[in-house]
């Protein structure tokens, strides 16, 4: 059967897929209105970058959605190009039309119901049975269209895991080729996951030929770390978006995701196979294109993340980066380098190699003068501005000579 040997060949391959929805989920997040070009150049680089596939869009959702999901489908040859579905015949026509042409392996939908409580008896009003054949019907249909077919449980974290892992044995044997877990408020801790996704390989025996995917919400600030937990249980496809772009608090954050399955690859045994180096400017690209704020603070993109200010951190950092870095700017694209501000809290070793670059060489004396000069400024911060940094300096020398 070719989907249990696509779903062995993944298995083998010691991969972790990854389903970017920068483009879906992202795009979904209030205040973020990606334009048709800004979606075709990130797709572009996701491609670059070696994601497996993208969430492009929702092609039932708007003449714009759809046309969007054709122009991204033809710029990125390489990739799955996935749309996404309500479980109606509806829907799942629209996303074969905005995809027509494309190479059957190249395409997909990915079709959801939400299967909790709560939205069975006061947004669906339906039974789970009702539910099932919902299920049945709209998989069968997307299976005779899509050679992929990915089934989303919607609020599966809420959800029964006995009547959970029902509707996906319902799904596969429909045709879904992935069954998706997503965590669609982002309620779920790191030791939650491992129990769902235990629960479900346990009880869904026709796993072995549908890929097991997973979505998680970063309400609780746990979507990287619930990711992982998934990977670690087994999980083979992590939807995820540049950033953390997302509904709410957004979702996992991919360049995180990819980090830490690298930097603990035997831990894991798997990896993403990204090619990290193009991170950064992929972060870049997403924030501009986003309108979005980019925290200093944020792992893998954030200003301050390779800067130091601490006078102990810096003499570090520049006998060795390594002593006060967990890795090296380069291996996320991030080409500036290790960063050293000046302020109050700097060293005179971090004084006297900033104020090197700028022509001026100081003993350690009259670096201690400087700094004791910054310390009186009334916004000591600004001595990492070279000009006033420079005047300073020069202040100082004066009054010596
Ligand atoms: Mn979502």
């Amino acid at each position: 059967m070719a989907a249990k040997a696509m779903v062995q060949h993944v298995r083998r391959s010691g991969s972790v897929l990854v389903s970017d929805t920068t483009l879906r989920d992202g795009d979904q997040a209030p205040g973020v209105d990606f334009t048709p070009s800004d979606k075709v150049r990130i797709a572009k680089l996701l491609e670059q970058t070696g994601v497996h596939s993208i969430d492009a869009g929702f092609a039932a959702a708007s003449q714009d959605d759809a046309a969007a999901l054709a122009m991204i489908a033809q710029s990125v040859p390489n990739l799955v190009v996935m749309s996404l579905c309500r479980a109606v015949r509806g829907d799942i026509d629209a996303a074969d039309f905005a995809l027509a042409g494309r190479a059957l392996h190249r395409r997909g939908v990915g079709v959801f119901l939400a299967v909790s409580p709560a939205h069975r008896e006061f947004k669906l009003h339906k039974t789970p049975q009702e539910i099932l054949a919902i299920i049945d019907e709209a998989i069968s249909y997307a299976a005779e269209r899509f050679q992929i077919v990915a089934f989303a449980a919607e609020d599966a974290s809420r959800t029964e895991p006995e009547f959970l892992c029902e509707c996906y044995r319902t799904a596969i044997n429909a045709g879904a080729t992935t069954i998706a877990f997503p965590d669609t408020v982002g309620i779920l801790t790191p030791e939650k996951v491992r129990d769902f996704i235990r629960a479900i390989r346990d009880n869904v025996p026709e796993l072995d030929r549908a890929l097991l995917a997973v979505h998680f919400h970063n309400d609780l600030g746990l979507a990287v770390a619930n990711s992982l937990a998934a990977v670690s249980e087994g999980a083979d496809v992590i939807q995820c978006t540049v950033g953390g772009l997302g509904e709410r608090a957004g979702n996992a954050a991919m360049e995180e995701v990819a980090l830490a399955l690298r930097l603990h690859s035997s831990q894991y045994g798997r990896d993403t196979r990204l090619d990290l180096a193009r991170l950064s400017e992929l972060g870049r690209l997403v924030y501009e294109a986003s309108d979005f704020h980019c925290s200093l603070t944020k792992p893998v993109f954030g200003a301050n993340i390779f800067a130091s200010e601490a006078g102990v951190h810096q003499d570090g950092l520049l006998k060795q980066s390594e002593t006060y870095l967990p890795y090296p700017p380069e291996m996320v694209g991030h080409l500036e380098g290790v960063k050293l501000v000046i302020g109050k809290h700097s060293g005179k070793h971090a004084l006297m190699h900033r104020l090197e670059k700028l022509g001026m060489t100081v003993d350690s004396e009259m670096a201690e003068k400087v700094l004791d000069s910054i310390k009186q400024l009334p916004r000591p911060a600004n001595a990492d501005k070279d000009e006033i940094l420079l005047e300073l300096a020069k202040q100082c020398l004066m009054i010596q000579s």
